[in-house]
């Protein structure tokens, strides 16, 4: 079943994490012991499903703003009995406030608002736990020097951007793996 979902994302050129980078989150999730997820980009809820399927006790809150996306990942859920673990919101995040607290945030939503996404929902993450985001390399784009357009140089310089906020972000632990598309984990310090 998971092989349909993958299957459909590369038809319909649906960007979602590929098998090294699903695999070293889910290992973390595992390893860390998480419960409760907030993901920023659902998509059609491919990496909601994997991170999921972990442990029984895991819950999940996801946002997408798409719905076509959004009513795929409703259909692929539903298809692995998931409804009573993964919660779906159809509406921007930026619209989207929430009370709860989360063992991990993880953001793979529109990579130019990072920042704005961190500063967002840190409010609702628990003390010592783990903010993860994904594209950090944009399919090798960022460190890449050669000529780009107008557009795609604007989105590697904004996650450039984000790269140095996490670095110079004192409340914050993070660190960067050249896995997948590239990978950060922001531990909180206090
Ligand atoms: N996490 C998914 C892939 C997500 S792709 C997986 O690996 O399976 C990124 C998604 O973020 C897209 O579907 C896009 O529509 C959504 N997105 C982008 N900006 C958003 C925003 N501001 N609020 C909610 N969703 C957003
Ligand atoms: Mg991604």
């Amino acid at each position: 079943m998971l092989e349909q979902i993958e299957q459909y994302a590369k038809q319909c050129n649906i960007p979602i994490m590929q098998k090294e980078g699903i695999d070293f989150l889910t290992s973390f999730i595992k390893k860390n012991n998480i419960k409760t997820i907030l993901e920023i980009g659902t998509a059609i809820g491919y990496s909601a499903i994997k991170m999921a399927l972990v442990d029984e006790d895991i819950k999940i809150i996801s946002i997408e703003r798409d719905e076509v996306r959004y009513l795929e990942a409703v259909k692929n859920i539903e298809k692995f009995q998931l409804q009573n673990r993964i919660k779906l919101i159809n509406a921007d995040a930026f619209d989207v406030n929430l009370n709860e607290k989360f063992d991990l945030i993880f953001l793979d939503a529109a990579k130019a608002q990072n920042i704005k996404f961190f500063k967002k929902f840190e409010e609702n993450l628990n003390n010592q736990k783990y903010i993860i985001t994904d594209n950090l390399n944009f399919h090798g784009l960022v460190d890449n020097c050669e000529k780009k357009s107008k557009n795609l140089r604007r989105l590697t310089d904004k996650i450039r951007q984000y790269r140095q906020f996490l670095k110079e972000n004192r409340n914050y632990n993070t660190d960067f793996y050249n896995i997948g598309d590239g990978i950060s984990i922001s531990k909180k310090v206090i």
